[in-house]
């Protein structure tokens, strides 16, 4: 059986987490093992009844009063509680840093490593492979495991796409009290990585600039196409660096990692530390004047021309479709 762990907020699950179940579905898919998640929570009851719709064996909240809040020392407990309880042969978590927090002390636990920041897992038949990108991008690695239960994996957001999680008909749900011993840590608000306006990683539609926009006072052309597309804006580093945009707005390895529906990059050359952030988009549309740009090599459409012309048209195209000119 593969686990996969349910991240959320005040009940809100985390959207990579169904990215987990993705990835869990997969591979179970493969080798035949059903998918179980694992909802550590106060209450959790009604995120419970949500995630029983999709296509799992069961679903399992851990509750204690202590897991209210996050602790790397509380949800250790509870989660490698559950481990020995359920006994899956996988444990699937999506790479957040609250993942990241407590995930490689419970694999500890068991005396395993966690192959962690896995953008697949797959299976010839006799050998299951875990790959992660190594080298700021530019090779993939593949680990084995051990093969001995329980193998702990955390996936890359936007690795797996959270609408390709199928739905089931309703599993059933359980709830177990989690056993949670002394806690260490005193929980204080969640940590806001910036006055974010915008979660990038929920968007479905980007329109992101490189430095091929030329000059800050040119964003207007493309915050104009976000606009009428009903997306946000990104950017590649060295706009970022340049402050036209702020930070949490960059793209990459060294950014955000996104796979929106729909991925427009202007004037991006397509370097590896940015393909690696966003390469995962269902629709890759790319705009650049450079026929030899990498950015072509992984888009799934590509205008080669000058952005200055290309996206006021695309833009006023997009309004009369939509009605609104
Ligand atoms: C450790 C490290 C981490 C990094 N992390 C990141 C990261 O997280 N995100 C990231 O993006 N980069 C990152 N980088 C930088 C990365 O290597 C590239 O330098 C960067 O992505 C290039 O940005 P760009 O595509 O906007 O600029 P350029 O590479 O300069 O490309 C500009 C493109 O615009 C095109 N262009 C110019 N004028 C026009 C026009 N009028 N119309 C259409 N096209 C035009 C050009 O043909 C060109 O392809 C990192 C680098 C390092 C070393």
């Amino acid at each position: 059986m593969i686990l996969v762990f349910i991240e959320h907020r005040g009940g809100v699950a985390n959207k990579s987490s169904i990215e987990a179940i993705a990835a869990a579905q997969s591979l179970g898919g493969q080798l035949q093992q059903p998918v179980t998640v694992v909802i550590p929570g106060s209450d959790v009851s009604a995120l419970a009844q949500e995630m029983a719709a999709y296509d799992v064996s069961k679903v399992v909240g851990a509750v204690h009063p202590k897991l209210a809040d996050y602790t790397p020392d509380a949800y250790a407990d509870a989660m490698e509680g559950m481990v020995r309880q359920l006994e899956p042969s996988f444990v699937f978590l999506s790479h957040t840093y609250l993942v990241r927090d407590f995930a490689p002390k419970l694999a500890a636990r068991f005396g395993k490593s966690l192959i962690s920041d896995c953008i697949r897992a797959s299976t010839d038949g006799a050998n299951i492979k875990f790959t992660r990108r190594i080298f700021l991008g530019k090779l993939d690695a593949d680990i084995a495991s051990d093969g001995e239960a329980p193998v702990f994996a955390t996936f890359q957001i936007g690795s797996y796409r959270a609408d390709q999680a199928a739905k089931g008909s309703g599993a059933p749900v359980e709830t177990r009290e989690a056993a949670v011993g002394a806690v260490r840590m005193v929980p204080e608000p969640p940590f806001q990585e910036a006055k974010q306006a915008v979660d990038l990683s929920k968007a479905e539609v980007i329109v992101a600039v490189g430095r091929g926009i030329k000059s800050k006072d040119n964003l207007g052309l493309a915050e104009k196409l976000a606009q009428v597309l009903g997306g946000d804006l990104a950017a590649s580093r060295p706009i970022c660096d340049a402050e036209w945009l702020p930070i949490d707005r960059q793209i990459g390895s060294s950014g955000q990692t996104v796979a929106p529906k729909l991925y427009i990059a202007l004037g991006i050359s397509g370097a590896i530390q940015h393909l690696v952030g966003m390469k995962n988009s269902g629709t890759i549309v790319a705009i650049n004047k450079d026929p030899e740009a990498p950015i072509f090599d992984i888009a799934d459409y590509g205008i080669v021309g000058d952005l200055f012309e290309a996206v006021p048209v695309l833009t006023e195209e997009i309004k009369k479709i939509k009605g609104l000119s």
